[in-house]
């Protein structure tokens, strides 16, 4: 089967400014996403999960690799090309308040999408389109008459969703779409889009730094660091028994899944600073910070490999994974 989302060492190099260093946000990341399927993407920020996001709706070229949707190659389209890619792949963001017009109504900001995309001929087609995403979302037809600000965050996201869905996708990609909300409607926003999957058989991208979120809808799991994956496979490989320590140090952190290993004892939560991705450390980036490095690690870059039916990029993944 076709699968919806396919990455070839995709990189993205990043200059800040004339004469200042090259910054690689994203470092030849592959991998491949079932249709149907939600892949869980997390790491801590400026990891390169956001890069990723951009790159696979297209928002972003990459500087090297490829990106197949849907079996077809949209690495390098532009123009109307692109316009039409839009209608199968759509990114719902952190911020939905942001990328509102906050002086249009949400009914108006539906039916500019169903105009740009030519969606439906009458206007009289349009509203009722706008009622029925509404209706989609949890949210009362009425809200079509609301502006952005006499909602509350999580109405704004449900705003942000149905937006998304006018188009009637194939793939969303959600880049930290529940950070910014209370834990209470999280839930609600991540039983919605759960709901959603399942009815329209979406395929999800959901990217977060908190892995407690990330657990409630994620089928596969992809941790990672200073641009590259660390550890990928199913959530139940991962989270229940994590090789790369990184991975540990990430579910250590997380109160209600904490991760105690084999022995009882608790992986250390991670310590130190996020390195500076224009001058990424040697070898394995994470071993300024890993408990578990060695003289090889800060010399050689370890490759991503399979290790206990998932892919891990550490060295010493089968010594620490018996553990
Ligand atoms: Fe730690 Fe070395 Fe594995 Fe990197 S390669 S995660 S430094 S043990």
């Amino acid at each position: 089967m076709t699968p919806a989302v396919c990455v070839q060492d995709l990189s993205r190099t990043f200059r800040r400014g004339r004469g200042s260093p090259p910054v690689q946000a994203l470092r030849g990341v592959s991998l491949t996403i079932a249709a149907g399927e939600t892949l869980g993407v997390v790491g801590e920020s400026g990891c390169g999960k956001s890069t990723l996001a951009r790159l696979i709706v297209r928002l972003d070229r990459p500087t090297e690799g490829s990106i197949e949707l849907l079996g077809h190659d949209v690495t390098h389209l532009g123009g109307g090309d692109l316009r039409r890619l839009r209608r199968s792949v759509q990114l719902v963001f952190q911020d939905p308040y942001a990328s509102l017009n906050p002086r249009r109504r949400v009914g108006t900001t539906l039916e500019e999408v169903l105009k740009v995309h030519r969606l439906v001929d009458s206007a009289a087609e349009r509203a009722e389109r706008v009622e029925e995403l509404l209706v989609m979302v949890g949210l009362d037809p009425g809200f079509a008459q609301r502006y952005p600000a006499e909602l509350s965050g999580g109405q704004r996201q449900r705003v942000g969703i149905a937006r998304a869905l006018a188009v009637e996708p194939s793939i969303i990609v959600f880049d930290e779409a529940v950070s910014a909300l209370d834990v209470s409607v999280q839930a609600e926003i991540i039983n919605l889009m759960v709901a959603l999957r399942e009815k329209l058989a979406l395929t999800y991208v959901f990217i977060s730094h908190d892995l407690g979120v990330v657990r409630h809808l994620a089928d596969r799991i992809a941790v990672m660091y200073v641009g590259t994956i660390q550890e990928l496979g199913t959530w139940e490989q991962v989270a229940d028994r994590p090789v790369h320590p990184y991975t540990r140090a990430l579910l250590s952190a997380v109160p209600e899944m904490r991760f105690d290993g084999e022995a009882g004892a608790a992986e250390a939560p991670v310590l130190g600073e996020i390195p500076n991705p224009a001058d990424p450390p040697s070898g394995c980036a994470f071993h300024p910070r890993c408990p578990h490095a060695v003289e090889r690690c800060a010399e050689e870059p370890p490759a991503l490999r399979a290790v206990a039916e998932r892919l891990v990029a550490c060295h010493r993944a089968e010594e620490i994974g018996a553990r």
